[in-house]
């Protein structure tokens, strides 16, 4: 079969074109060299629905920061993943950061950000009583949120296969070769997939990706993110998302509460040499605890549970790179989508519809598409009296597996059966959150194992922590 469109990475903007691509009478493929969607930037990032006065008037980031807003905010809506407009502070510290307080609002008001407002220290510590004595003036952004980066990628991914999307796992294309028809794109384990249109959403390796269609003319440089992640106990420390006035290095250390009710510090911002460079460090963590400390100084860092980190896909130019390849037709890139990507994304994966149509591609809208996805978290949101009556019918309901953050068995084998189905151990995480509270996968795993064993008909001593090469077992003693 020759697929119309083939998206080449499933993080944030492969998965929200496929969805958008989904819409219409099409073949569509979507392939992603790792065992799941959402493994690279879309797994760890800071997940703030940016307001849209940061980026540079006239640049690309901009505009899809302005137009993504609230396009996330509907997307999110209808695939009932949570989305909380919580509001964003910039803060300045004395006189000296003052003046970039003033600029950012004059910059915000260009960009089109709604609703802005410089507060006075005092007034915004009355709305944000633990942000610290020191803050003299804040920009205060209320059409900013929060939203679960990777929740938001396996959604959209879901409902794009929902729809009729074809997913490849563990398919990292790694030659693509023009026919008279089409691209014929293969993987490193041999596999082939034709495709009339090809789209490069391969974050941090959209610039190796287009160099294997011989459009090699930007190059990404690798920028790591490193994160503390506090429990639930100082979730509540503060409201909105706090950040500092932004520096070259970007938009500095934030305070965030985060969808699931946890304190999110960080990230900070340096170069690496790979994308795969997703290491801890201790200077790292010193200045995420250092800088978070002088915005909310109550923050205790003893309830720190994870670190991560993430990778920024930054291009030299200092944009995103959104357009039809010059030299390869029937080519599309959505590469070096940095930050405000996550914010951007619907916005992006509309523009690179219409750049598709531009190239000739035929959008005849589907008589019967569905862009809502069932809301996967609505046993934890029911109340004691239908929790009973959903056991009775559905017992796996009844038995917790994760008891830091009471994940069922029932729950557990619906991540694995629900588009894009779990395959491993952290795919389970992500899905459900068992594994991610306080203990961190001490109690649950080998429960998760046995079910997803279970559920793939599967030896357990295959079930991998994240894919090929990651396997947990040994053997049996
Ligand atoms: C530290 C940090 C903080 C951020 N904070 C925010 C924020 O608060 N708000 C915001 O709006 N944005 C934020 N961003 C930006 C946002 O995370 C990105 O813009 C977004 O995740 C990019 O998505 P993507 O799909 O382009 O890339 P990715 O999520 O990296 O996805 C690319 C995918 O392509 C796959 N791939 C690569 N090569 C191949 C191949 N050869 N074959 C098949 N598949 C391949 C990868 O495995 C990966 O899954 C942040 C980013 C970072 C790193």
């Amino acid at each position: 079969m020759v697929y119309d469109v083939a998206i080449i990475g499933a993080g944030i903007i492969g998965a929200m074109t496929a969805r958008e691509l989904s819409r219409y009478r099409l073949k569509v493929c979507l392939l992603e060299r790792t065992n799941d969607v959402a493994a690279g930037a879309s797994r760890a990032n800071s997940g703030i629905v940016h307001g849209g006065y940061d980026p540079e008037p006239g640049t690309l980031k901009a505009e899809m920061n302005i137009l993504g807003v609230e396009k996330l905010f509907r997307a999110a809506e209808e695939l009932h993943v949570p989305c909380i407009r919580n509001g964003s502070m910039i803060c300045a510290f004395g006189a000296a950061e003052e003046p970039a307080v003033h600029a950012l609002y004059e910059r915000g008001l260009v960009n089109g950000v709604k609703d802005l407002r410089i507060l006075t220290g005092d007034e915004a510590r009355e709305l944000e009583p633990e942000l610290s004595g020191e803050v003299s003036l804040v920009l205060h952004v209320p059409t900013a949120g929060i939203v679960c980066p990777y929740k938001l990628t396996i959604a959209a991914a879901g409902n794009a296969i929902d729809n009729g999307i074809d997913f490849y796992r563990n398919f990292a294309v790694c030659g693509a070769e023009k026919t008279d028809e089409a691209f014929c794109l293969r993987a490193e384990s041999g596999e082939t997939v034709e495709a009339r249109y090809v789209v490069n959403c391969a974050g941090a390796y959209s610039d190796r990706v287009a160099a294997l269609f011989g459009d090699g003319d930007f190059s990404i440089i690798p920028r790591a993110g490193e994160y503390l992640l506090l429990d639930k106990a100082e979730g509540g420390r503060v409201a909105h998302t706090i950040f500092q006035v932004p520096s070259a290095a970007g938009k500095g250390i934030l305070v965030s509460p985060t969808v699931d009710g946890n304190l999110l510090t960080g990230p900070t911002a340096a170069a690496v040499e790979s994308p795969e460079n997703t290491e801890i460090t201790p200077e790292g963590v010193e200045t995420v605890k250092a800088l978070s400390a002088r915005s909310v100084p109550g923050v205790q860092f003893a309830r720190v549970i994870t670190s991560f980190s993430g990778v920024r896909a930054s291009e030299k130019g200092g944009d995103f790179i959104i357009r039809t390849s010059e030299r390869v037709p029937g080519l599309v890139h959505a590469a070096a989508i940095d930050s405000p990507g996550l914010t951007s994304c619907v916005a992006i994966a509309e523009r690179v519809t219409e750049l598709l149509s531009g190239a000739g591609l035929v959008l005849e809208p589907k008589a019967h598409w569905d862009g809502t996805r069932p809301d996967t978290e609505a046993f934890r949101h029911m109340n004691d009296e239908e929790k009973d009556a959903f056991i009775r019918e559905n017992p796996d309901y009844g038995r917790i597996v994760c008891r830091c953050e009471g994940i069922s068995e029932g729950e557990i084998r619906d991540a694995v059966r629900r588009a894009p189905g779990a395959r491993d151990v952290d795919s389970v995480k992500r899905r459900t959150r068992a594994g991610m509270g306080r203990c961190q996968g001490g109690f649950c795993m080998p429960h998760v194992m046995r079910i997803i064993a279970e559920e793939l008909g599967i030896p357990e001593e295959q079930v991998t922590k994240k894919g090929p090469g990651s396997h947990i077992l040994t053997g049996r003693l």
